[in-house]
C-alpha cells in the first residue's frame, strides 16, 4: 500500500515537471522537444526508479560512478531504452567505469580527464555525449573550467583529443540568483561553437529553459527529498 502511494507520487511529480517544462519552453518561444529532462536518481534505489521508468522517463542522471555501477547495470538490462548521464565530479580512477557505463558525461573539467576519456573511448569503441563543466562563479572550491578558459579548453578537447563536445554544463553558486550564470554559459557555448546547455535543477529549471537550456537535471522535484 505504501509502495503504491510512492509510485503514484513519483509518476505525478514527473508529470508535473514535464508540464512545467513544456510551459517554460512555450513561454520562451522554444519547442519543448528541444529540452531533455534528466531525472537525477542519486541516492534512490531501484524501487524508487522503476515507477519513474514505468511512467515513461528514459533519461536518468547519477552523481557517483560507483553508486551508478551498483544499480544501473541491472536496471538497464531490464529497460534497454534507458540512457544514463553521469553528472558528478569525475575522478581519474573512475573514468574507465564511467565510459563503460554512461551514455553521457557532463563534467569534463580538466585536461587529464579529457585525455583519459579519449583513450578509454578509443580502447572500447564507445562514443559518449560529452559536456564541459564551467565554473561560472569562479568559485575556488568548485570543479569546472574557468569561464576565461572555456573556449580554448573546448578547442583542445576537440583538436587534441578528438572528443565530441556537445555542450557546456554549470552549477551556479547556490547563494546567488542563477540567471547571470545561465546567460554566461549560453554566451560561452556560442563562442565555443557548441549547441548543448546542461543547466537548471529542481529550483530553477524553468529559468534555465528561458535561457536556452537543452538539458535540465532534476532530482528532488521528481524523486522527493534526499535523505
Ligand atoms: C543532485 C544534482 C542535481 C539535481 O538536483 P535537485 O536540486 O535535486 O534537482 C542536478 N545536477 C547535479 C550536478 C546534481 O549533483
Amino acid at each position: 500500500m505504501v509502495e503504491t502511494q510512492a509510485m503514484d507520487g513519483a509518476a505525478l511529480r514527473l508529470e508535473a515537471v514535464r508540464r512545467r517544462m513544456t510551459e517554460a519552453a512555450r513561454e520562451a518561444g522554444r519547442d519543448p522537444a528541444e529540452v531533455t529532462l534528466i531525472a537525477v536518481s542519486k541516492t534512490f534505489g531501484p524501487e524508487a526508479i522503476e515507477p519513474v521508468i514505468a511512467a515513461g522517463q528514459t533519461v536518468f542522471g547519477e552523481n557517483r560512478v560507483q553508486e551508478a555501477n551498483a544499480k544501473w547495470p541491472a536496471l538497464r538490462a531490464k529497460h534497454p531504452s534507458v540512457t544514463l548521464h553521469l553528472i558528478g565530479p569525475l575522478q581519474s580512477n573512475k573514468v574507465r567505469d564511467a565510459v563503460a557505463l554512461g551514455d553521457a558525461i557532463h563534467t569534463v573539467d580538466r585536461e587529464k580527464i579529457a585525455r583519459m576519456i579519449a583513450e578509454e573511448q578509443g580502447r572500447t569503441g564507445r562514443a559518449l555525449e560529452l559536456f564541459v563543466e564551467i565554473n561560472t562563479g569562479s568559485e575556488p572550491q568548485k570543479a569546472g573550467v574557468d569561464p576565461r578558459d572555456a573556449v580554448s579548453f573546448v578547442s583542445r578537447c576537440r583538436d587534441e583529443f578528438g572528443l565530441r563536445i556537445e555542450g557546456l554544463m554549470c552549477i551556479p553558486p547556490f547563494d546567488e540568483t542563477p540567471a547571470p550564470h545561465f546567460a554566461l554559459l549560453r554566451k560561452l557555448a556560442r563562442e565555443a561553437g557548441v549547441a548543448g546547455l546542461s543547466m537548471g535543477m529542481s529550483a530553477d529549471f524553468e529559468m534555465a529553459i528561458a535561457y536556452g537550456a537543452t538539458h535540465v537535471r532534476v532530482g528532488t522535484a521528481i524523486f522527493g527529498e534526499r535523505a
